[in-house]
């Protein structure tokens, strides 16, 4: 399995790509061409809605990928004897933070910082601090941060203790699963579009 990730991030113009790790530069897609991409090939329908909620501005997509997530939701809850009274609200949330990610402060969202770094000579002695456009480490160059867990709690319409207790890590792990969607959207837009890639 590569471990490399491509990066998707929205800009005003659309979604940018960067292909980097796949030996490519970046690609631009308008939200129309994510809308059209989705469609071609076979990307599992929850992939789809995926790419369409978040890359396409969505509405439609966004109300039925949370529909989806929440009948994930309920067979977990099913299946290990969970209360399932909280399924909707996760859904909220799980989805929110898929399409709505909050900005990095350190980098304000750009993914990169300016840090300076020292260059030495070959035999270790410093020559000067250096300017360096590097990917920023607090967001491990997504550009994106997290909501506080009181906030998180808050959209999920769950007190914060329970939810820090029992529901947070099971959201984390939906989360994991729609990152994953996420990812196999963002190869399948890559391979559609990477001949556009600069
Ligand atoms: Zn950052």
């Amino acid at each position: 399995m590569n471990p490399i990730r491509l990066l998707g991030k929205m800009t005003a113009k659309g979604l940018l790509i960067d292909g980097s790790g796949f030996g490519g530069g970046s690609v631009l897609i308008t939200a129309h061409d994510v809308a059209g991409a989705m469609g071609m090939g076979n990307l599992p329908a929850e992939a789809e809605l995926v790419g369409r909620a978040k890359f396409s501005d969505d509405n439609q997509a966004q109300l039925a990928l949370a529909g989806w997530v929440q009948s994930e939701f309920r067979r977990q809850c099913m299946r290990n004897g969970w209360k399932a009274d909280y399924c909707e609200g996760l859904a909220t949330l799980c989805v929110f933070e898929l399409v709505y990610p909050m900005r990095c402060s350190h980098c304000m969202g750009r993914g990169k910082t300016w840090q300076q770094e020292p260059e030495r000579s070959d035999d270790g002695a410093l020559l000067r601090m250096a300017d360096r456009w590097v990917a920023c480490k607090p967001c491990k160059g997504t550009g994106q941060s997290v909501l506080t867990v009181r906030n998180r709690a808050a959209i999920a319409k769950i007190s914060k203790s329970r939810f820090s207790e029992t529901w947070g890590p099971r959201a984390d792990e939906m989360m994991k699963t729609l990152f994953s969607l996420e990812e196999k959207v963002l190869r399948h837009l890559w391979h559609q579009f990477a001949d556009r890639a600069a």
